[in-house]
């Protein structure tokens, strides 16, 4: 199979598999519905196969692309290079905030989507979720396992610590399954498009977000291990027990709410230890 596509040699470090199926294409233009007075930013445009059809919708895109060949080419698309904002930067390192400042509307928040390198979505998504205030919506096409975990709930053999936080931060929905054929060069997995929409005001109270993080990191890197175990050096049996959460149950069987329940305990008796 070439890796060369529209006269461009696919760059496999930065994850580059360009969408050529006009309708998979379709279906995720549909999806992102997109619309003027929108704030409208794509990351890895590539060569253009979502760019193209979202600026027929439109009058201006802001994209961020890393391969500076790439973003050279978007500066001069023939038809689009006026429509187009480009940013030539590393997506993570992107201060999605002040991007949001920088935006033509300035009262609006962001609606982001992007075919992503799959070699860096999920830190991408992290970084991500952390400017979520400032986010309408996020369209992600991604491999189909990582929407598969991104969506489980409790009792899934998929549920993990990317659902817990993902769903701590957003609402999930998968919208589409794409085979590699729909790409060139084809990846080796298949592939699946999301959209995540952050809540307004999030689902559970949590004191601190980062020992919500560890505490399902504690608790799912050793899944096969009851709680009661894995969460030994943060809460005994007892102090478990006292939260109505069975200690003898493993992480995989625990609601958004229980980690939280958990993650309040911890950060309570952390703070005792303090002082
Ligand atoms: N959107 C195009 C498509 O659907 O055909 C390209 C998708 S390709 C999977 C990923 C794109 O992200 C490539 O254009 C790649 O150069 C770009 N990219 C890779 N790493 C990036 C990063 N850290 N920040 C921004 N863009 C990146």
């Amino acid at each position: 199979m070439s890796k060369t596509h529209l006269g461009h040699t696919a760059r496999k470090r930065f994850g580059q598999n360009f969408l050529h199926d006009d309708y998979v294409i379709g279906k995720i233009v549909a999806a992102i519905a997109p619309k003027n007075e929108q704030n409208l930013v794509e990351i890895g445009p590539g060569l253009g196969a979502l760019t193209d059809p979202v600026c027929e919708e439109v009058d201006a895109l802001t994209v961020i692309e890393l391969d500076r060949d790439l973003a050279k080419r978007l500066r001069h698309h023939p038809f689009n290079g006026e429509k187009l904002t480009v940013i030539e930067q590393d997506a993570m390192t992107m201060d999605f905030g002040a991007l949001s400042k920088e935006m033509p509307l300035k009262d609006k928040k962001l609606r982001v989507f992007g075919n992503l390198p799959y070699n860096i979505s999920t830190p991408l998504m992290f970084h991500l979720f952390d400017h979520a205030h400032c986010i309408e919506d996020m369209h992600f096409m991604l491999q189909k396992e990582v929407v598969n975990r991104l969506a489980a709930g409790p009792g899934s053999k998929n549920y993990g610590r990317l659902s817990v936080m993902a769903q701590y931060y957003c609402h999930v929905i998968p919208v589409l399954n794409v085979p590699p054929g729909a790409f060139k060069p084809p990846p080796k997995v298949d592939s699946a498009v999301v959209k995540l929409v952050p809540h307004q005001s999030p689902p559970v109270d949590v004191v601190s977000v980062s020992t919500l993080e560890r505490v399902c990191a504690q608790a799912f890197n050793q899944r096969r291990k009851t709680i009661r175990n894995s969460l030994k050096d943060s809460l005994s049996e007892e102090e478990i027990r006292e939260l109505g959460i069975d200690p003898t149950c493993r992480a995989e069987v625990l609601s958004l709410n229980d980690f939280a329940t958990i993650a309040n305990a911890v950060s309570a008796k952390e703070s005792q230890q303090e002082q």
